[in-house]
């Protein structure tokens, strides 16, 4: 099966900048920002989406989510960030491996919950 962008840049077969590495995990700034601050947290595990997660992943889904909460911290922006994620193309999703944007320095209440 062909290697999803995101994929390729855990794998260092494509560039990126990356923020922050573990074993479970990749964060990385998006190429096209959104947002002063905005980044994709990227499981290492190949999930297509949201919906494609199973009860197993229950640990790795918590994982990212405090791994929001750590690069968040280091980027001194705690208190001041939003989570998306585009689940289905209907959606706007456009990459199909699972990934959370994390954006900071735009107020997107409006858009997102009016
Ligand atoms: P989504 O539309 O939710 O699937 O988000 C995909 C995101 O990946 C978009 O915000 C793109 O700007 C971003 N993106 C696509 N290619 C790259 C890349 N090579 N490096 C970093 N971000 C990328």
């Amino acid at each position: 099966m062909t290697k999803t962008i995101f994929e390729k840049i855990i794998d260092k077969e494509l560039p990126a900048n990356i923020i922050f590495e573990d074993e479970k995990c990749i964060v990385i700034e998006d190429i096209s920002p959104k947002a002063p601050i905005h980044l994709l947290v990227i499981p290492k595990k190949p999930i297509k989406m949201l919906s494609a997660m199973s009860e197993k992943d229950q640990a790795l889904l918590g994982h990212l989510m405090l791994t929001i909460k750590k690069v968040a911290e280091q980027l001194d922006i705690k208190d001041n960030f939003n989570v998306v994620i585009n689940n289905g193309e209907k959606a706007g999703q456009t990459v199909f491996h699972l990934h959370l944007h994390l954006l900071s320095g735009k107020n997107f209440s409006d858009l997102l919950l009016a």
